[in-house]
């Protein structure tokens, strides 16, 4: 197997098995990945139509839905607007009309909200997720898989990935392009699965984290602050509190 894509260890630890994959967890920094890891060109099929719809209908086991009933508790403890929390961040640092990037932008609800301040271009894997989103005459959408788009010299003053990063198979190049795609000054926010979350140790395999898969890798927040740092970020801040699934995070070219 590779090494990781954080501290570049060589040992792995396969901690579950779940249905056709393995989790494995770097013996140093406890970077998680799926084992085998899905070929790149079929990722689009993943996110058709039917899948999506598949997907969304089809119940999980008790013991996830047990999981669910956790995560819905405690939920409520750490619950605000989501995306409203990602709307401040930018408002608060970025000037109006500033580029946004929202890798991963699905059917554009993000978008929808950002628009009104905010330039805004969406990059999403799903045609018909896309589609949804392009009907706004006001949205760019770019339709295909962020780590084969071709930007050409664009860039962007702030980049958002909300829950995008866990089905990315290599989030080193994933987080270099964004910084890339970044002016000097500009603002990356992320919200990805939190692998650290308590959750997760309770329910073990049954962690609703776990989407082998659609999730490939899994970040707890010392291992994301790493491979920001490494991706070339500066001024990381990453909040994720221990009864939450999902962690958020900021960061600035
Ligand atoms: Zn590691």
């Amino acid at each position: 197997m590779l090494n990781c894509p954080v501290c570049g260890s060589a040992e792995w630890i396969c901690r579950y098995r779940i249905k056709d994959w393995d989790i494995q967890e770097c013996a140093n920094c406890r970077f998680s990945r799926i084992d085998p890891m899905p070929v790149r060109e079929t990722r689009a099929e993943c996110y058709s139509e039917e899948k999506i719809t598949e997907r969304n209908i089809k119940q999980k086991n008790a013991l996830q839905k047990f999981s669910r009933v956790m995560k819905r508790f405690f939920g409520k403890i750490t619950k605000r607007g989501k995306s409203g929390i990602f709307y401040d961040k930018l408002r608060r640092n970025l000037a109006p009309g500033a580029k946004i990037l929202d890798i991963g932008c699905g059917d554009g609800s993000f978008i929808k909200t950002a628009k009104r301040y905010f330039t805004c271009t969406g990059v999403e894997i799903s045609a018909h997720l896309a589609a949804l989103a392009g009907k706004d005459p006001d949205i760019k959408v770019i339709t295909g898989n962020f780590m084969s788009v071709v930007f050409n010299k664009d860039k962007y003053d702030g980049i958002t990935m909300i829950s995008l990063l866990e089905h990315l198979d290599d989030p080193f190049m994933a987080l270099k392009s964004c910084y890339e795609l970044l002016n000097n000054g500009g603002m990356l926010l992320l919200k990805t699965v939190n692998y650290g979350s308590l959750n997760r140790s309770i329910t073990a395999a049954a962690w609703t984290g776990f989407r082998p898969p659609d999730h490939m890798i899994y970040f707890e927040p010392s291992s994301l602050r790493l491979i920001l740092q490494k991706a070339g970020f500066k001024k990381i801040d990453i909040h994720a509190t221990p009864f939450s699934d999902n962690m958020y995070c900021e960061a600035f070219r």
